[in-house]
């Protein structure tokens, strides 16, 4: 039996929507409200109390009992608390309330999420305030009541980001500022302001929740630590865009649903390379809202997976050997009335607008590919930044063909006087009808490609917030762009400063466009010799965050202080040591608890064998082969594993935070390969009835 969904019935009905305010609320005080959000002031109380009003009465309607502030703290997962509407009258009944106070401010106890010392953890004071932008909805469960959840920001007492909302807010306000600053010098006067919009897609392994519970890698870190190779991979490439198996399509039906109610635009879902691996990509929107949607995509993949008996794995690297996972965050930005910048029309070469626009890009990357980079590191990102897969750790640009000849002319001859055209595409069927194709081809191995009229960055991880990379793109946009207002506000001759200023630009930071293949090591040379940087993994990249012109840019911008910026950079030290501290605790446990006493087992069997052969005076070389090869590899992984015991126990007591990151790099983390292959080793020497792992192929190709 196949399912029906009404779509256009279910779709937003659990979000207290621009729609279901027009009609609910009273016409002045949701004109009021509209004003505010266009102005970007402060609330009225007697708005927010009206508001507050509609929104309980419209939750308790679809059986609401609690409310919860909504945030995203420092841990790339969000964080909620609930309340229940009752408030007990002196009569001993119950009433159900919600006040304007309790719309706009809360107060969690801030102590228990990072906050890279900004909090004491007596100092527990934090807020959390309505980010009015994003629509509140109701979440629900089975089994449970549904709970309103109102979006907020979280700040500490005096102020501070506790969040990852908080700046990417100010990000967007800050790329909004100098942008109109751009557009007006280009003679646009209705647009009142300049929105970000994302859409990211989203990947994600899949696999059967039984295997998954056999496996404590899988269950501690998200990821497997041991495994050797199944005998099939991805090489057969008869994964990507094939047939949706029925267990999986009927989860993807009940997450859409899911998704939908929640005004989620889920538009497209696919098999990706990888066995058990797939993506979901909704339509894009505005900077802050794909972000909120972006968590609670992550969040209902998880949940809905365990109603099918399935585990949504969205760390970057689940198995080794095997595509990781990312998150192509696709940004560009728009005016209010709809015209987007980075829209080069047919002749990019005249649009001078759009080419100031792509050269402030080129010089925001070039200039800050570090802190590009930083915005996508993760622990579980290093395994896929500079492995020979994704996107390689470098940071570049592609342009295609048609916006590179029109900056090659630029270069070369000063001007640019023509722009390639796309043809008719000849596909040599006479029966399908003929269309044109780009000018463009498409370019799958670039961390920072152009796709027609938006950049996709491609580094991201799968399990990570777009916040930061969000935040971090608005912002050097946002400081190259207002560089450029400086020198043409200033112009005596707007059209040749202009000129100059483009060419300059381009000129300048050439050096960060690549066309060609981005996997390959020929590229790793060149982009050394172009002297791109290439930063490798998680610590080197947190500590950007210490430099000098990084703390300038985001105090010009009023992203994050410096206060803010250093707590920032000890949450990504705390976070990597605590993330490898796992992993390797976890690896220790299995070691000695599974597979060494696994192995013994078997080796006495084997062992047995022997002597048995033996007594009958059989040839008995075979089991002594096996036995042998079996105790060499056994005594290297004990061997390997006590080295890593020694260096998790030195680490945990080291006391700063960037000291203790870079020895979980160097001690601990590199000692994991150590450990793992003796390990995988045995896993093809040992009878599989005796091994204690689900094994790669029934974690890869028994959903
Ligand atoms: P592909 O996998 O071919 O790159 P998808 O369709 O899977 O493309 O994803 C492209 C994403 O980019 C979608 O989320 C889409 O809504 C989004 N997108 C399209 N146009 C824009 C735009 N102007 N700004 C931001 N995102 C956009
Ligand atoms: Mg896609």
């Amino acid at each position: 039996m196949s399912v029906k969904i009404n779509v256009s019935e279910i779709f937003a009905s659990n979000v207290f929507d621009d729609a279901t305010m027009k009609q609910r609320l009273p016409k002045k005080i949701y004109a009021e409200f509209k004003n505010t959000l266009l102005e970007g002031k402060d609330l009225e109380p007697h708005v927010a109390e009206i508001i507050a009003h509609e929104m309980k009465e419209w939750a308790i309607e679809k059986g609401a009992t609690h409310y919860t502030h909504w945030f995203q703290p420092l841990t790339n997962i969000t964080a909620e608390k609930h309340d229940a509407f009752i408030n007990p009258q002196k009569d001993g009944s119950i009433l159900l309330s919600f006040s304007g106070k309790e719309l706009i401010k809360g107060e969690p106890d801030g102590s228990s999420f990072p906050s890279g010392g900004i909090r004491a953890t007596c100092e527990a004071r934090g807020y959390t305030a309505w980010d009015c932008t994003s629509p509140a909805f109701i979440h629900e469960a089975p089994d449970s009541t549904p709970v309103l959840y109102i979006p907020t920001i979280f700040c500490s007492y005096t102020g501070e980001a506790l969040d990852k909302k908080t700046p990417l807010l100010r990000s967007m306000e800050a790329l909004s500022t100098q942008a109109m600053r751009i557009i007006k010098l280009f003679g646009d006067t209705t647009a009142t302001k300049v929105v970000t919009s994302v859409g990211p897609e989203q990947e994600y392994f899949l696999v059967d929740k039984d295997t998954y519970d056999k496996r404590k890698d899988l269950i501690f870190t998200g990821r497997t630590l041991f495994g050797a190779p199944a005998p099939k991979g991805q090489e057969l490439d008869d994964h990507y865009f094939g047939t949706i198996k029925e267990r999986v399509l009927a989860y993807m039906t009940e997450l859409n649903e899911e998704l939908w109610k929640l005004g989620i635009t889920a538009k497209t879902q696919h098999n990706e390379v990888a066995p058990a691996q797939h993506e979901l990509a909704p339509i894009y929107d505005t900077t802050n809202i794909a972000t909120d949607h972006n968590q609670l995509i992550m969040e209902i993949m998880k949940k809905v997976a365990l109603r099918h008996n399935l585990v949504c794995l969205l760390h970057e690297k689940p198995f080794a050997g095997i595509n990781g996972s990312g998150k192509h965050n696709n940004w560009s930005m728009s005016t209010d009335t709809g015209k987007n910048l980075l829209e080069p029309g047919d002749t990019p070469h005249s649009n001078k607008q759009f080419l100031l626009v792509l050269a402030s890009i080129l010089k925001a990357v070039d200039d800050y590919a570090p802190l590009l980079r930083m915005s996508a590191a993760t622990p579980g990102n290093d395994h896929r930044l500079g492995a020979n897969e994704a996107p390689p750790a470098i940071i570049s640009v592609f342009l295609g063909d048609q916006l590179e000849d029109v900056l090659s002319q630029l270069c070369e001859k000063g001007e640019a006087t023509r722009s390639l055209e796309g043809s008719q595409l000849e596909t040599g069927v006479s029966t399908v009808p003929r269309f044109s194709k780009d000018a463009t081809d498409r370019n799958r191995t670039s961390p920072f490609a152009f796709t027609g009229n938006k950049f996709e960055f491609r580094m991201v991880g799968s399990s990570a917030s777009i916040a930061d990379p969000n935040i971090v793109l608005n912002t050097i946009v946002a400081e190259t762009l207002g560089q450029a207002a400086d020198i043409l506000e200033k112009a005596d001759d707007f059209e040749l400063a202009l000129h100059d200023l483009i060419k300059d630009w381009v000129t300048d930071h050439i050096r960060i466009i690549f066309n060609g293949d981005g996997y390959s090591d020929a590229w790793v040379e060149e982009a050394a010799r172009r002297g791109l940087p290439n930063i490798k993994n998680t610590v080197d990249a947190t500590s950007v965050l210490a430099d000098p012109e990084v703390i300038k840019l985001f105090d010009k911008h009023g992203v994050f202080s410096a206060v803010e910026l250093a707590a920032r950079e000890e949450v990504g030290y705390e976070n990597y040591s605590k993330a490898i501290n796992i992993e390797a605790r976890t690896m220790i446990d299995m070691v000695k608890k599974e597979i060494i006493p696994a192995v013994m087992e078997y080796t006495t069997t084997v062992a047995k064998s022997v002597a048995a052969v033996k007594a009958v005076d059989a040839d008995a070389s075979v089991q002594e082969k096996v036995l042998k090869e079996i105790t060499t590899e056994l005594s290297k992984l004990d061997a390997s594993v006590v080295k890593l015991e020694a260096a998790t126990n030195a680490s945990v007591k080291i006391e700063d935070p960037k000291a203790q990151a870079i020895a979980y790099r160097d001690d601990v983390f590199a000692q994991f390969a150590e450990v793992r292959e003796p390990a995988d080793k045995l896993e093809t020497l040992v009878d599989e009835k005796a091994w204690p792992l689900p094994t790669y192929a029934e974690l890869l190709f028994n959903v």
